[in-house]
């Protein structure tokens, strides 16, 4: 029975071995994961009024229901052991080794590291499960004096977690300053003009400051340290709390791959061995974007690629075009595009949409699949 191992069991990972399981019953499947649970991490945002584990599915419950078999293990490689990997066919595990016949690599990106000084606090944290116990503190600390926060990243997590920390100290009717610190002139570049004006205005409206073109130097007693990128200037503000959000960069670096999702090493093309999700480029026209809407289209076409290779048919190209993107701004408003780009969507229509795109995961981790516009 050919083997397929599938190393990271976030969006692209599962995406793939969903779409196995329910396409080729003679596949023996396997994922490896550094954690036990998959977690929806497009919701980290909420986790400072919700619990993590409404938005974490354990690997366990999901092997049963999608037959796999799941080894919790974290399995830290470069580019060199891929190669290897392919020439031995097989993958080093503590007890014993794992053959495999098709391998697939989607250890997704980690949260580019800044100088983190104490009281920092950062998306990791919130995988965690620290949002809530964050949200304690701050409230504590401004029952004695008031609160002055600083989230550094005006992509778009940085702006969603900002909004939702907002909202939730808003309604605990506490004293707070919350500050936006970005390197850019413009906040979430990748999305439409017309969004960034939207969120700006509603920084002004919710009281909230925004220093675009500022460099986060550091965080230390109470202060935060920051540069003006035009002209050099170095200053520091008062500031309990920094919440970092600059970023993420592929884990453990950007894999190279063909249109059909194999690696490319060294100019060689590893044919065994593909990749998906956030750690992966691939060389067509398809979008390549960090997102999550990227990473489950590509998750599912190196699935029906190893199918297809397997069958001995023409393995298909990577064409995916981005259908929209939408940022929440609290729990009732959110900005963003659908269909074209110049279609905007905002306030309350737009968060509903953008629950809707949560539920279509939900339902595709219940095996429903409703992504229907594939490649
Ligand atoms: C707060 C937040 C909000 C977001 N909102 C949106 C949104 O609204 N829309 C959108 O499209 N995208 C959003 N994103 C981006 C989206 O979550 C990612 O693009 C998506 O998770 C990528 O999926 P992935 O499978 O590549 O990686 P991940 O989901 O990160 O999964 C990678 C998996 O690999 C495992 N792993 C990593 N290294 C190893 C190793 N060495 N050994 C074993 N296991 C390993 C990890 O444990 C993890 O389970 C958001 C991200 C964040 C953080």
């Amino acid at each position: 029975m050919p083997r397929v191992v599938v190393l990271g069991g976030g969006y692209a990972g599962l995406a793939c071995l969903i779409e196995l399981s329910k396409n080729d019953k003679s596949l023996e499947l396997h994922l490896l994961d550094a954690g036990v649970d998959h977690c929806k991490i497009t919701n980290l945002h909420k986790t400072f009024h919700h619990e993590l584990e409404k938005f974490t599915v354990s690997y366990a419950e999901l092997a049963k229901k999608f037959n796999f078999t799941f080894h919790q293990h974290r399995l830290d490689f470069s580019e060199q052991d891929l190669a290897r990997w392919h020439h031995q066919q097989k993958l080093p595990l503590p007890r014993k080794e794992l053959p495999f016949d098709w391998l697939v690599v989607a250890t997704g990106a980690s949260p580019i590291q800044l100088h983190a000084g104490p009281g920092s606090f950062g998306q990791n944290e919130l995988r965690l499960g620290n949002g809530k116990a964050l949200l304690e503190n701050l409230l504590e600390t401004a029952a004695v004096e008031p609160l002055q926060i600083s989230l550094v990243g005006g992509g778009a997590t940085g702006v969603q977690v900002l909004f939702e920390l907002h909202e939730q100290l808003r309604r605990k009717r506490v004293p707070y300053k919350l500050r936006l610190i970005d390197q850019n002139q413009r906040l979430v570049p990748n999305l439409p003009e017309g969004v960034d004006k939207y969120i700006a205005k509603k920084l002004r409206r919710g009281g909230i400051d925004y220093l675009p073109g500022t460099n986060y130097l550091g965080h230390t007693d109470e202060q935060i340290q920051l540069a003006e990128l035009a002209t050099g200037r170095e200053y520091s503000l008062p500031c309990q709390q920094t919440l970092l959000f600059p970023g993420v960069s592929a884990t453990p670096s950007t894999l190279e791959t063909n249109a059909y999702g194999q690696i490319m090493s060294s100019g060689r093309t590893l044919e065994n061995i593909l990749s998906a999700g956030d750690c992966s480029k691939f060389d067509s026209s398809g979008l390549n974007y960090l997102t999550a809407q990227a990473a489950v289209r590509k998750g599912k076409l190196v699935a029906r690629n190893i199918v297809r290779l397997s069958g001995g048919k023409k393995p298909q190209t990577y064409r995916y075009q981005e259908k929209g993107y939408l940022v929440s701004l609290g729990a009732i408003d959110a900005i963003g595009w659908i269909g074209l780009r110049c279609n905007l969507v905002r306030g309350f229509p737009a968060s509903v949409i953008k629950d809707g795109m949560e539920t279509q995961y939900d339902l595709f981790l219940n095996g429903v699949d409703t992504y229907l516009d594939f490649p």
